[in-house]
């Protein structure tokens, strides 16, 4: 295993911002809120995107045009946070956030946050989404790639524009049906979906050029680590009270390295299926 190398963000906690969930805010994730949730925890660099209006939010209710525009800031703010795979970027840029998150929620959906979708369980930050598909994309070839933890769908269709294969699992029941009825919606049903415990992976399908993990466990599962292709790459959130992205490449057929970024906070991952 290779050093770890820690980045500058900065280690700043954002203030919680109570009343950020639909209903009174997401029961039994201690600490944890929509906003904080599948996020990076830092400072965000100084804005040079001017946010959506009132009245653009407030319109977007019925989102029509407007949520291209919106998908448009969201790109500009992405640019501006570091982010600069341009297929990544335009996946984004096409795919509709708002069709995956509760009607009431749709107007909130471009903002820089994450969101509640129900079951003690978030959409990912924007942020968080281009991040860890730009670190897969950079594997040279990908195609056959594997999410642990679709939720609602969203990442997992990002992740279709980028790569021609696109594997994900989710351990509850709810929301693997949730997912499936969104992408199917976008016509985007050669999503290969599994409901099971993605610790375990996917070993039928492996090996994997990367795997992209939506949920953060105290160690990343070995099983996954060898499910992936050497030189593919894997990446996860990892601890509890503080989390970290790690970045693990597999350099050889016992030979993994690890890079550490930055700090985040996201939904635990568990280990087994809740029905
Ligand atoms: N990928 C989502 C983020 C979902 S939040 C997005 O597009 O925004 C993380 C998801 O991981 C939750 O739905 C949670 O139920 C799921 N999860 C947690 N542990 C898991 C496990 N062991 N196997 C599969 N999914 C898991």
């Amino acid at each position: 295993m290779g050093h770890a190398t820690v980045s500058e963000q900065s280690r700043h906690k954002p203030p919680v911002v109570p009343g950020a969930a639909k209903s009174g805010g997401i029961k039994g994730l201690q600490g944890i809120t929509a906003t904080n949730s599948n996020t990076k925890i830092s400072a965000s660099r100084l804005r040079t995107v001017a946010a959506p209006s009132q009245s653009e939010r407030l319109s977007a209710a019925n989102l029509g045009l407007n949520s291209e525009r919106m998908r448009t800031v969201m790109i500009e703010r992405l640019l501006s946070q570091g982010i600069t795979n341009d297929r990544v970027l335009a996946a984004m840029q096409l795919v509709p956030r708002h069709a995956f998150v509760d009607g009431a929620l749709a107007s909130r959906a471009y903002d820089d946050a994450a969101l509640p979708i129900g079951h003690s369980q978030t959409i990912s930050q924007p942020w968080v989404v281009a991040r860890m598909i730009s670190i897969a994309a950079e594997v040279p070839g990908a195609q056959k790639v594997l999410e642990v933890g679709t939720g609602c769908g969203y990442q997992a269709a990002v992740m279709a524009q980028v790569f021609s294969q696109v594997y994900s699992i989710e351990r509850i029941r709810a929301l693997y049906d949730m997912s499936r009825e969104h992408l199917r919606a976008l016509k985007l049903a050669r999503i290969r979906l599994t409901y099971g415990d993605g610790m375990a992976g996917l070993p039928t399908a492996a090996p994997f050029d990367a795997i992209v993990v939506a949920a953060a466990g105290l160690k990343i599962p070995q099983a996954l680590m060898n499910q992936l292709a050497v030189g593919g790459v894997l990446i996860a959130p990892e601890g509890s009270s503080t989390q970290r992205l790690v970045k693990i490449q597999r350099t050889g057929l016992t030979n993994w390295e690890r890079q550490e970024l930055e700090e985040v906070r996201f939904v635990p991952l568990k280990a087994g299926v809740q029905t």
